[in-house]
Parts: C-alpha cells; sequence; structure tokens
C-alpha cells in the first residue's frame, strides 16, 4: 500500500558507511518515492581509518554507476592484488594472500590437490608460484583483466587502497548529485514512539527534530541509535580476536606504491602498510593488555617508510557484533554494527554486503519481521564466517616469542572453526557455507602459508597421470611468467589511466 511505504530514510553518520548508504540508497531508491537525509557532525569528525578493500567492491561501484577511474582519481587509489603477511607463521617467514585463483582446477579437482601431490613427490615450489596475483605483486605489475587477456590474466583479481576521507568526500557529491539531502549537526537525542518503540525522531543540537520512517544508524562504535537508543546488546569476541587498540599514521610515500597491503606482525599485534598514489597509510593493530599505547607508537613510528605527515592517531575497539543489526525501525550499518580487525578488510566489504542486503529486503513502515529477521540472521553468519578465518591466522602461528603470540597459538578456537580446520588438514577440502565470503584459494592461501598443509589430497587426481600434472602445472608457471613480463607496472597504468589531481590530496589517515 501507498501509505505504508517508507518515504523518509534518515541515515546519522557521515563516515564511509553513512556516504556508501546514502550513495546506493539515493541512486537505487525509484525517484520520487523517498527521501534520503544525511545528519553528520564535522565537530565529532570520522574514525578516519579504512583504507584497504577486497575486490567486491567493484560490484557496489558497477551497481551504482561509479566508474573505476574517476573513483580512483578521486581517492588517490591504488590497485591491491593481495596481502603479504611477514612474520606471522614465524620470525622471517612470508606468504602471500592472492585475489583471484591459484593456478587453473584440473578435470574438474581443486588445484591445490595437483600442487600437493607434486609436494608429497618432492617438488618444492611453493603454490604461490601458481598465482598470477602474486607474481604480478612481487613485479610491481597490473593490468585490467579484458576478456581479450586470455586465461591466465583473467584470473587477476584485483581491489583498491584508497584514502578514506577522499572517498567519503566522492561519495558525498555523487549522493548530493542524486538528491540525498546533508545536515550537519550534532544529534542530542533520539526520540522513540511510546507504542512500539520504534525511534520516531532524532533533535540536534540546534533544535532542529527530523522525523523518519527507516533510520540507519552509521555512528561508528558508539551506535547511538541502535545501542545507545535501542540497547540492542553486543557480543564479544575478544576471546578470540584480542587486539583491541590501534594507532595509525600516513608517512610519506617512498619510490613507487606496490601494488599490495602488506602486514607484519609484531610483538603484541601486527603492522598494515598501505601504499597510496600520494602517501603510505601505516598503522599498527595491537592488544593493549601485552602492550602500552606509548610502546606501541614508538613501535610505529621506527618502522616507517617515510617522515609522519600527521600526528598518530589511536583508537580502542571491542571486537564482537550487536546482537541485532536490524532492531525495530534502525538498521546498523558499518562500525556501529560491529566491528573485527582489519586484517582482511572486511569492515567496508561488511558495509557493502549491509546495504545490498537491506535493498534486498527492504521494509514498508511496518517492519515486518521475517524481513528483519532474514537480515540479521544472513548478516550473523556474514560476520561469524569473517571471525573465523580472522581467527586462523592467529591459531596457525608458531611464534613463541612474546606473551601475545603465547595466548593466540593457544586460545581455544569456535568449534566452526576447528571442523573446518580438520577438513582441510586431513586432504585440503573446504566448503562455503552460506553467504560466505572467503574462497578456497583464500583459506589454502592462509592455511599453506602459515605451514598447515594438507596432509593429503583427494585421490581422484590419481585420474591423471604424474607426467600429465607435472606438465600442466609447468604450462601454467610458464604462462604466469609470460603474462606477467607483458604488463605494464602498476605506475605506469596508473600514470596512463588513473592518476589522481594534487588537488585531491590530503594528509588524512589511512
Ligand atoms: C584501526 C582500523 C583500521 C581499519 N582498516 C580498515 C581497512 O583497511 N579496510 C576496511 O574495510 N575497514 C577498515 N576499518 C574499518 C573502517 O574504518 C570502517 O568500517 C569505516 O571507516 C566505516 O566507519 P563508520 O562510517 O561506520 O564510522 P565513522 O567513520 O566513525 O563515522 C561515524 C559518523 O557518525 C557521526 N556521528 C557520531 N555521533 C554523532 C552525533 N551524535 N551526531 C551526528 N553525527 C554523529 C560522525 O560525525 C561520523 O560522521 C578499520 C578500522 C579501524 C579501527
Amino acid at each position: 500500500m501507498e501509505s505504508d511505504r517508507v518515504k523518509n530514510i534518515v541515515i546519522v553518520g557521515g563516515g564511509t558507511a553513512g556516504w556508501m548508504s546514502a550513495a546506493a540508497l539515493s541512486k537505487l531508491m525509484p525517484e520520487h518515492q523517498g527521501n534520503v537525509t544525511l545528519v553528520e557532525s564535522e565537530e565529532i569528525g570520522t574514525v578516519g581509518v579504512g583504507e584497504a578493500t577486497i575486490p567486491q567492491i567493484a560490484t557496489f561501484n558497477q551497481r551504482l554507476g561509479i566508474h573505476e577511474d574517476d573513483f580512483i582519481r578521486a581517492t588517490q587509489a591504488t590497485f591491491k592484488l593481495g596481502i603479504e603477511f611477514v612474520d606471522w607463521a614465524k620470525k622471517g617467514d612470508r606468504y602471500f594472500h592472492p585475489f583471484g585463483t591459484h593456478g587453473f582446477d584440473l578435470e574438474g579437482i581443486e588445484f591445490h590437490h595437483f600442487w600437493n601431490k607434486l609436494r608429497e613427490r618432492g617438488d618444492a615450489r611453493s603454490i604461490e608460484d601458481y598465482s598470477i596475483n602474486a607474481a604480478a605483486a612481487y613485479s610491481d605489475k597490473f593490468i585490467r583483466p579484458q576478456s581479450e587477456h586470455g586465461p591466465i590474466i583473467n584470473k587477476l583479481g584485483y581491489a583498491f587502497h584508497f584514502d578514506a576521507i577522499l572517498y567519503a568526500k566522492f561519495l558525498r557529491k555523487f549522493s548530493e548529485r542524486n538528491g540525498a539531502k546533508r545536515i550537519e549537526g550534532k544529534v542530542e537525542q533520539v526520540n522513540l514512539r511510546s507504542d512500539n518503540g520504534f525511534i520516531e525522531s532524532i533533535r540536534l543540537a540546534d533544535g532542529q527534530v527530523i522525523k523518519g520512517d527507516l533510520f540507519i544508524d552509521c555512528t561508528g562504535f558508539r551506535g547511538l541509535l541502535i545501542e545507545e537508543a535501542l540497547q540492542t546488546g553486543y557480543i564479544d569476541w575478544s576471546q578470540y580476536l584480542p587486539v583491541d587498540s590501534a594507532v595509525a599514521v600516513p608517512c610519506e610515500k617512498r619510490g613507487e606504491p606496490i601494488p599490495y597491503t602488506r602486514s607484519t606482525a609484531r610483538e603484541a599485534g601486527w603492522q598494515w602498510r598501505i601504499p597510496l598514489q600520494h602517501r603510505t597509510g601505516n598503522g599498527y593493530v595491537y592488544c593493549s593488555q601485552y602492550q602500552s599505547k606509548d610502546e606501541a607508537e614508538k613501535t610505529l613510528l621506527s618502522n616507517l617508510d617515510g617522515k609522519p605527515l600527521a600526528s598518530p592517531k589511536h583508537l580502542r575497539f571491542k571486537t564482537g557484533r550487536r546482537k541485532k543489526f536490524w532492531s525495530k525501525n534502525c538498521v546498523a550499518i558499518g562500525l556501529s554494527a560491529g566491528f573485527m580487525e582489519p586484517l582482511e578488510s572486511t569492515s567496508i566489504h561488511l558495509i557493502q554486503s549491509g546495504i545490498s542486503k537491506l535493498i534486498a529486503l527492504f521494509p514498508d513502515k511496518s517492519m515486518n519481521p521475517v524481513e528483519r529477521d532474514e537480515y540479521n540472521r544472513l548478516l550473523n553468519v556474514g560476520y561469524a564466517h569473517i571471525r573465523d578465518f580472522l581467527i586462523l591466522h592467529y591459531t596457525l602461528t608458531e611464534r613463541d616469542d612474546s606473551d601475545f603470540w603465547n595466548y593466540v597459538r593457544t586460545m581455544k578456537i569456535p568449534k566452526t572453526l576447528q571442523r573446518k580446520m580438520a577438513l582441510i588438514q586431513s586432504r585440503g577440502r573446504f566448503f562455503k557455507y552460506d553467504d560466505e565470503l572467503f574462497n578456497i584459494t583464500s583459506w589454502m592461501a592462509v592455511a599453506i602459508g602459515q605451514g598447515y598443509t594438507p596432509k593429503g589430497y583427494n585421490p581422484m587426481v590419481d585420474s591423471l597421470s604424474d607426467d600429465n600434472i607435472i606438465q600442466s602445472l609447468a604450462n601454467i608457471r610458464m604462462s604466469i611468467d609470460k603474462a606477467v613480463e607483458a604488463m605494464p607496472t602498476q605506475q605506469a597504468f596508473i600514470d596512463r589511466f588513473c592518476r589522481a589531481q594534487d588537488v585531491y590530496t590530503t594528509a588524512g589517515e589511512s
């Protein structure tokens, strides 16, 4: 019924979550059917971090009709082919988690089984030698896969590193062009309806009252609507993912940006390095139980490529998620919904996932519990899968050189992860459940990268002779080498297609 339609959507918060929500809803909402209003407070500001993404962000851009090169130019972005993990399994070790795949499936059987069979027979090559992403990354090369490039380059998966402040600005312009209205102001009061507890309106510090049918809470960690007003509750996962603090600082870049993120394990956590066109973003995510704020800052500052461009920014968080992401007529998106450390750059993806599921289950004013419960179920499952994948990185460490690593190496892990690990360990089997984000390449990259190589392989691979497997794998390696040799460097690619203008430069941090 026309009168039941949600007409007024109020988004509170103008960080990445707020502006991604505004961009999607203002673009995709049928014209004349509703209004999107975003309230943000410059005085409070945004978290100002969150600069590495995963390939799914391309879907978000495509759906909104955002041209990739415009987005790259506006946000000083670079390409990301994966993540290099340094000192994670043990000090001196490294491995690469690539986007894209390892090799090709042969006869319908996953590639890593063939690799494992040859390894068992004494072939010392790493599974990374069969990843076009790893080969391109370590040669500083990049090309955007096009259909005419053939099967090897078409296996290249990529995401972006971008400047978070510029991304919000870019999306703000986009949203305002599509009719979203921005209001500057601090929300001081959330008014609930007495009959059903729904949010009726918000009151700003200047006295303005804004009514809405649907409220989207993008207020960051505090969860002004979902928690402070609706008291939804929080599930704490810090027993599995104990890091609870971060210190971040941008620094001058040195040389050309590399096309991947680097994550280096440190005494009580790990440090990120995110290369952008105009600067490098850095941060140390650590556990405050094992390291002080001052020590963490010292660790970060002594491991930068260049001169810091701002004062280090300290942040605190609690790993976990809201008990409900959608409660009454309020949907929490972004940090207000929950947070897991940025080890695999999943937060922006979870924002995107929340928005696309909200659009798929878009309610009317009654907020039918069927749609709301399905939304909560899907998001719960999505968060739990990511949590398990993050824990894998810690539980597989061999490090015993600090209290932090001793804790994570020996901590109890969820049963869901135990089952997955047992399947990987026996013969390298992996299944994606529900809408699970990370695929077999990701799980194998981290498991094998950290020395948890499957003990056996799928016996089906014996349908190909050893000679046949040896030849097929040699052909894949040769094709990768040839393809990478012919690619431009990432810098040459950026210079040609999507170099940012200096006008976009900010010193805002990651
Ligand atoms: C250390 C760290 C590193 C991260 N790295 C990554 C990464 O590499 N990749 C990734 O995907 N994610 C990363 N994230 C997560 C990412 O930063 C967030 O998901 C993203 O920035 C979204 O934040 P947000 O918009 O939810 O919150 P915020 O940026 O905190 O925005 C909150 C908004 O609410 C407004 N607000 C709050 N209270 C009020 C009020 N009373 N009245 C009006 N407005 C109000 C604020 O002004 C602001 O506009 C990282 C997070 C941390 C902590």
